[in-house]
């Protein structure tokens, strides 16, 4: 792997901006199992089922029973050197945003500024009555928990059948189209619309790098083999070295 982080290395020093799109799999060395994985939550429950807006609205305390136990464990979760390595690229200059799929808030823990959460986080616990808002992990007991007003809690992240918002969705459109490198992380590209951000990036002109432990975007440009929390701070230190 060697010479192609060396190439991606001087690829990120040569054309800016470089900007990050993230999934699950950035997540996994947190102990946050992916979306995909075996033994993963979505292997028992579906999450058609679970995480739709139509049975939350019918039946919230299905979703609150399979994520409740994250939300309220919240602060235990950690970022991992991968989350790390993109704080410290950005702290250098030379990463100007990540978009990431993932609900978990690591890459704010990690020191990441510029972030766009296009699924939204499980952070923010809103109220669909009153629209309060809570932080996890500091929510009120109960299943489904319920806010001071008696309205149902919903966590702010985009279940199935939910539109995302729009502004992030812009501005992930926007970022993707602007780069000169996409840094493809631990996604299987499977889920729309993130999966077509590295295509538009490309047909912008920008060089596309999957960081992935098996191949799962056909279009990139390099491919850096390995665990997301090695190699990016390998990465970062090559940068470093060239700059
Ligand atoms: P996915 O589970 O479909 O794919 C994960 C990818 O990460 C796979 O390609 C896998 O090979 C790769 N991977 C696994 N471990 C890795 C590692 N250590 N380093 C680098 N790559 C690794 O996830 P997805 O593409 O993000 O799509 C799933 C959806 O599920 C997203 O919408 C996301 O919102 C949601 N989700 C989020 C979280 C989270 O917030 N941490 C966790 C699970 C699912």
């Amino acid at each position: 792997m060697g010479s192609i982080c060396e190439a991606v290395a001087e690829l990120i020093l040569r054309q800016q901006p470089c900007v990050a799109l993230t999934g699950a799999g950035i997540s996994a060395e947190s102990g946050i199992p992916t979306f995909r994985s075996k033994g993963g939550l979505w292997e028992k429950f579906d999450p058609t089922v679970y995480a739709s807006i139509d049975v939350f609205r019918q039946d919230p305390s299905k979703y609150w029973s399979i994520r409740g136990e994250f939300i309220r464990n919240y602060d235990a979760y950690q970022p991992n050197s991968g989350h790390r390595a993109l704080a410290e690229l950005e702290r250098m200059g030379l990463l100007r945003h990540v978009i990431t799929q993932n609900i978990d808030g690591l890459h704010r823990k990690a020191g990441s500024q510029n972030v766009t959460e296009i699924h939204g986080s499980l952070r923010e616990i809103l109220c669909t009555g009153c629209g309060r808002e809570y932080q996890a992990p500091h929510i009120p007991e109960g299943m489904p928990p319920r806010c001071a007003c008696g309205g149902v809690l919903k966590p702010n992240t985009v279940l199935f059948g939910e539109s995302l918002p729009p502004h992030a969705l812009e501005t992930a459109w926007r970022e993707s189209g602007a780069s000169g490198v996409m840094l493809v992380i631990g996604t299987s590209a499977m889920v729309q619309p993130a999966a077509s951000l590295p295509f538009i990036a490309r047909e912008h002109g920008a060089a596309v790098v999957e960081v992935n432990i098996e191949k799962a975007f056909s279009n990139a440009d390099y491919f850096l083999e390995g665990r997301a929390g090695t190699v990016l701070p390998e990465l970062v230190s090559e940068v470093r070295k060239k700059s």
